[in-house]
Protein backbone atom coordinates (compact mmCIF):
# COMPACT_ATOMS: atom_id res chain seq x y z
CA UNK A 1 0.00 0.00 0.00
CA UNK A 2 2.72 2.47 0.99
CA UNK A 3 3.52 2.45 -2.92
CA UNK A 4 0.13 3.51 -3.59
CA UNK A 5 1.29 6.91 -1.55
CA UNK A 6 2.19 8.42 -4.27
CA UNK A 7 0.27 7.64 -7.49
CA UNK A 8 -1.59 10.29 -7.48
CA UNK A 9 -1.38 13.96 -6.50
CA UNK A 10 -2.64 13.88 -3.13
CA UNK A 11 -3.73 16.51 -0.38
CA UNK A 12 -2.07 16.32 2.71
CA UNK A 13 -3.68 18.11 5.44
CA UNK A 14 -2.03 18.78 8.96
CA UNK A 15 -4.46 17.71 11.80
CA UNK A 16 -3.71 17.71 15.61
CA UNK A 17 -6.12 15.15 16.76
CA UNK A 18 -8.75 12.36 16.84
CA UNK A 19 -11.57 14.98 15.75
CA UNK A 20 -9.62 16.78 13.01
CA UNK A 21 -8.54 13.54 11.55
CA UNK A 22 -11.88 12.46 11.42
CA UNK A 23 -13.79 15.50 9.83
CA UNK A 24 -10.75 15.19 6.90
CA UNK A 25 -10.80 11.14 6.22
CA UNK A 26 -14.70 11.78 6.38
CA UNK A 27 -14.49 14.45 3.68
CA UNK A 28 -12.28 12.37 1.85
CA UNK A 29 -14.14 9.40 1.61
CA UNK A 30 -17.43 11.50 0.50
CA UNK A 31 -15.01 12.65 -2.41
CA UNK A 32 -14.23 8.84 -2.89
CA UNK A 33 -10.53 10.55 -2.73
CA UNK A 34 -7.45 8.95 -0.58
CA UNK A 35 -5.55 11.65 1.98
CA UNK A 36 -2.70 12.18 3.61
CA UNK A 37 -2.86 13.31 7.33
CA UNK A 38 0.27 14.87 8.80
CA UNK A 39 1.49 17.02 12.26
CA UNK A 40 4.26 18.74 12.80
CA UNK A 41 6.73 17.91 15.23
CA UNK A 42 5.43 20.19 17.80
CA UNK A 43 2.24 18.71 17.28
CA UNK A 44 3.89 15.18 17.33
CA UNK A 45 5.14 15.78 20.63
CA UNK A 46 1.22 16.45 22.36
CA UNK A 47 0.00 13.66 20.86
CA UNK A 48 -0.47 10.23 21.57
CA UNK A 49 1.05 9.12 18.35
CA UNK A 50 0.59 5.54 18.54
CA UNK A 51 -3.45 5.99 19.41
CA UNK A 52 -3.41 8.66 16.73
CA UNK A 53 -1.79 5.86 14.07
CA UNK A 54 -4.37 3.43 15.53
CA UNK A 55 -7.24 5.28 15.24
CA UNK A 56 -6.62 6.70 11.52
CA UNK A 57 -5.89 3.05 10.05
CA UNK A 58 -8.92 1.36 11.64
CA UNK A 59 -10.91 4.68 10.50
CA UNK A 60 -9.47 4.35 6.96
CA UNK A 61 -10.50 1.07 6.69
CA UNK A 62 -13.98 1.38 7.90
CA UNK A 63 -14.65 3.98 5.24
CA UNK A 64 -12.94 2.36 2.70
CA UNK A 65 -10.17 4.86 1.48
CA UNK A 66 -6.38 5.22 1.83
CA UNK A 67 -5.31 7.45 4.53
CA UNK A 68 -1.34 7.83 4.68
CA UNK A 69 -0.03 9.52 8.12
CA UNK A 70 2.91 11.27 7.84
CA UNK A 71 5.34 13.07 10.12
CA UNK A 72 5.80 16.93 8.80
CA UNK A 73 9.07 19.20 8.80
CA UNK A 74 11.15 17.29 11.82
CA UNK A 75 14.63 18.27 12.80
CA UNK A 76 14.90 16.22 15.52
CA UNK A 77 16.49 12.41 15.14
CA UNK A 78 14.84 11.17 18.42
CA UNK A 79 11.02 12.17 17.02
CA UNK A 80 11.87 10.90 13.54
CA UNK A 81 12.80 7.29 14.99
CA UNK A 82 9.91 7.23 17.12
CA UNK A 83 7.47 8.04 14.10
CA UNK A 84 9.67 4.89 12.07
CA UNK A 85 8.84 2.76 14.91
CA UNK A 86 5.26 3.40 15.67
CA UNK A 87 4.71 2.87 11.83
CA UNK A 88 3.85 6.13 10.41
CA UNK A 89 3.72 5.89 6.84
CA UNK A 90 6.30 8.67 6.27
CA UNK A 91 8.38 11.31 7.68
CA UNK A 92 9.94 14.59 6.62
CA UNK A 93 13.15 15.24 8.26
CA UNK A 94 13.89 19.24 7.20
CA UNK A 95 17.83 20.08 7.51
CA UNK A 96 16.90 22.61 5.17
CA UNK A 97 18.22 24.66 7.48
CA UNK A 98 22.01 23.46 7.17
CA UNK A 99 24.21 24.04 4.31
CA UNK A 100 23.99 21.25 1.18
CA UNK A 101 26.45 18.78 2.50
CA UNK A 102 25.04 18.29 6.30
CA UNK A 103 21.41 18.33 4.90
CA UNK A 104 22.41 15.21 2.79
CA UNK A 105 23.81 13.76 5.31
CA UNK A 106 21.11 13.94 7.53
CA UNK A 107 18.70 12.85 5.48
CA UNK A 108 20.40 10.17 4.29
CA UNK A 109 20.69 8.58 8.01
CA UNK A 110 17.12 9.28 8.37
CA UNK A 111 16.30 7.51 4.79
CA UNK A 112 18.23 4.99 5.89
CA UNK A 113 16.54 4.21 9.07
CA UNK A 114 13.01 4.53 7.61
CA UNK A 115 13.66 2.57 3.95
CA UNK A 116 14.47 -0.28 7.04
CA UNK A 117 10.88 -0.19 7.97
CA UNK A 118 9.42 0.41 4.67
CA UNK A 119 8.39 3.73 5.66
CA UNK A 120 9.22 6.87 3.00
CA UNK A 121 10.82 10.03 3.44
CA UNK A 122 10.41 13.73 2.63
CA UNK A 123 13.43 16.37 2.25
CA UNK A 124 13.74 20.17 1.42
CA UNK A 125 16.14 21.84 0.12
CA UNK A 126 16.03 26.15 0.62
CA UNK A 127 13.81 26.91 3.21
CA UNK A 128 10.16 27.90 2.99
CA UNK A 129 8.85 31.46 4.30
CA UNK A 130 6.68 31.67 6.73
CA UNK A 131 5.98 30.50 9.89
CA UNK A 132 4.51 26.51 10.64
CA UNK A 133 3.54 25.79 14.02
CA UNK A 134 6.97 26.38 15.93
CA UNK A 135 9.41 26.59 12.68
CA UNK A 136 9.90 30.44 11.53
CA UNK A 137 12.07 31.49 8.35
CA UNK A 138 12.19 35.00 7.64
CA UNK A 139 15.04 34.69 4.24
CA UNK A 140 13.39 33.68 1.68
CA UNK A 141 14.82 33.42 -2.04
CA UNK A 142 13.67 30.30 -5.00
CA UNK A 143 15.65 27.05 -4.11
CA UNK A 144 19.48 27.21 -5.88
CA UNK A 145 18.91 25.08 -9.05
CA UNK A 146 22.50 23.35 -8.42
CA UNK A 147 22.18 22.42 -4.59
CA UNK A 148 18.84 20.41 -5.79
CA UNK A 149 20.89 18.31 -8.39
CA UNK A 150 23.05 17.56 -5.78
CA UNK A 151 20.82 16.88 -3.30
CA UNK A 152 19.10 14.47 -5.97
CA UNK A 153 22.14 13.03 -7.06
CA UNK A 154 23.26 12.47 -3.51
CA UNK A 155 20.25 10.93 -2.04
CA UNK A 156 17.93 8.32 -2.18
CA UNK A 157 14.92 10.63 -0.53
CA UNK A 158 11.20 9.35 -1.61
CA UNK A 159 9.39 13.08 -1.87
CA UNK A 160 11.12 16.67 -2.68
CA UNK A 161 10.30 20.36 -1.71
CA UNK A 162 11.96 23.23 -2.64
CA UNK A 163 11.01 27.11 -1.81
CA UNK A 164 9.36 28.09 -5.56
CA UNK A 165 7.65 31.06 -3.98
CA UNK A 166 4.81 29.00 -1.66
CA UNK A 167 4.70 30.48 2.07
CA UNK A 168 3.50 28.66 5.47
CA UNK A 169 0.86 30.72 6.89
CA UNK A 170 -1.78 32.68 4.71
CA UNK A 171 -0.52 35.25 2.14
CA UNK A 172 -0.33 38.82 2.43
CA UNK A 173 -0.76 39.89 -1.73
CA UNK A 174 -0.09 38.19 -4.34
CA UNK A 175 2.16 34.95 -4.22
CA UNK A 176 4.93 34.73 -6.70
CA UNK A 177 5.15 30.84 -8.20
CA UNK A 178 8.26 29.84 -9.89
CA UNK A 179 6.53 26.99 -11.42
CA UNK A 180 9.85 26.10 -13.69
CA UNK A 181 11.34 25.01 -10.56
CA UNK A 182 9.41 22.51 -10.72
CA UNK A 183 9.75 21.25 -14.40
CA UNK A 184 13.25 21.54 -13.64
CA UNK A 185 13.01 18.84 -10.82
CA UNK A 186 10.99 16.62 -13.18
CA UNK A 187 13.59 17.05 -15.77
CA UNK A 188 16.23 15.92 -13.72
CA UNK A 189 14.87 13.29 -11.42
CA UNK A 190 11.56 11.47 -11.33
CA UNK A 191 11.25 11.78 -7.09
CA UNK A 192 8.11 13.53 -6.35
CA UNK A 193 7.49 16.92 -6.02
CA UNK A 194 6.15 18.59 -2.43
CA UNK A 195 4.17 21.63 -2.15
CA UNK A 196 4.18 22.91 0.73
CA UNK A 197 1.82 26.57 1.95
CA UNK A 198 -0.62 26.07 0.02
CA UNK A 199 -3.19 27.78 2.31
CA UNK A 200 -4.56 30.35 0.93
CA UNK A 201 -3.30 30.15 -2.59
CA UNK A 202 -6.02 30.71 -5.48
CA UNK A 203 -7.86 27.96 -6.66
CA UNK A 204 -6.73 28.23 -9.82
CA UNK A 205 -3.13 27.98 -9.15
CA UNK A 206 -3.87 24.98 -6.90
CA UNK A 207 -5.47 23.50 -9.65
CA UNK A 208 -2.53 24.25 -11.89
CA UNK A 209 -0.29 22.31 -9.88
CA UNK A 210 -1.98 19.41 -9.86
CA UNK A 211 -1.55 19.47 -13.57
CA UNK A 212 1.99 19.17 -12.94
CA UNK A 213 2.62 15.24 -13.30
CA UNK A 214 5.46 15.08 -10.75
CA UNK A 215 3.57 17.14 -8.02
CA UNK A 216 2.45 14.61 -5.96
CA UNK A 217 1.69 15.97 -1.79
CA UNK A 218 0.03 19.49 -1.92
CA UNK A 219 0.27 20.38 1.92
CA UNK A 220 -2.97 22.30 3.52
CA UNK A 221 -1.71 23.32 7.36
CA UNK A 222 -3.23 26.90 7.96
CA UNK A 223 -6.42 26.50 6.68
CA UNK A 224 -7.52 23.43 8.63
CA UNK A 225 -6.20 25.70 11.71
CA UNK A 226 -8.32 28.75 10.45
CA UNK A 227 -11.27 26.31 9.71
CA UNK A 228 -11.26 25.16 13.97
CA UNK A 229 -10.87 28.45 14.73
CA UNK A 230 -14.40 29.17 12.54
CA UNK A 231 -16.30 26.82 13.89
CA UNK A 232 -15.41 28.24 18.02
CA UNK A 233 -16.34 31.58 16.59
CA UNK A 234 -19.44 30.40 15.19
CA UNK A 235 -20.72 28.68 18.32
CA UNK A 236 -20.06 31.65 20.15
CA UNK A 237 -22.12 34.09 17.48
CA UNK A 238 -24.41 30.90 18.20
CA UNK A 239 -24.87 31.19 21.54
CA UNK A 240 -23.40 27.89 22.15
CA UNK A 241 -20.66 29.25 24.55
CA UNK A 242 -23.13 30.19 27.53
CA UNK A 243 -22.69 28.75 30.23
CA UNK A 244 -26.56 27.93 30.87
CA UNK A 245 -27.12 25.07 28.69
CA UNK A 246 -23.78 24.87 27.37
CA UNK A 247 -22.89 21.72 25.55
CA UNK A 248 -19.79 20.70 24.48
CA UNK A 249 -20.82 18.22 21.70
CA UNK A 250 -22.54 20.96 19.86
CA UNK A 251 -19.42 23.37 19.78
CA UNK A 252 -17.59 20.10 18.81
CA UNK A 253 -19.76 19.51 16.34
CA UNK A 254 -19.19 23.38 14.91
CA UNK A 255 -15.62 22.97 14.71
CA UNK A 256 -16.08 19.48 12.98
CA UNK A 257 -18.37 21.04 10.00
CA UNK A 258 -15.84 23.75 9.58
CA UNK A 259 -13.34 21.78 8.91
CA UNK A 260 -15.07 19.01 6.86
CA UNK A 261 -16.27 21.49 4.48
CA UNK A 262 -13.03 23.07 3.99
CA UNK A 263 -11.28 19.73 3.18
CA UNK A 264 -14.34 18.52 0.91
CA UNK A 265 -13.70 22.40 -0.65
CA UNK A 266 -10.36 21.49 -1.67
CA UNK A 267 -11.02 18.12 -2.95
CA UNK A 268 -13.62 20.13 -5.02
CA UNK A 269 -10.97 22.16 -6.06
CA UNK A 270 -9.02 19.43 -7.32
CA UNK A 271 -11.72 17.61 -8.98
ZN1 LIG B 1 5.76 22.91 5.15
Amino acid sequence: MINDLLAECMLAFNIWDINSAKAIIDAAAAKKRNVILQTSAGVYNQMDAEEVRAFIKSYADKKSINVWLHLDHCKDMKILEDAIVKKWDSVMIDASDSDIEENIKKTNIVIEKAHREGILVEAEVGQIKGTEDDLTVDEYHVTDRDEIKKFLRETKVDMFAAAFGTVHGMYKGKPDLDYSLIDYVANISDVPFVVHGSSGLEDKEVRKLTKKENVKKINISTEVKLAYRKGILESIEGGLLEENGFQAIYVEKKIYEAIYYMAYNKFSIIG
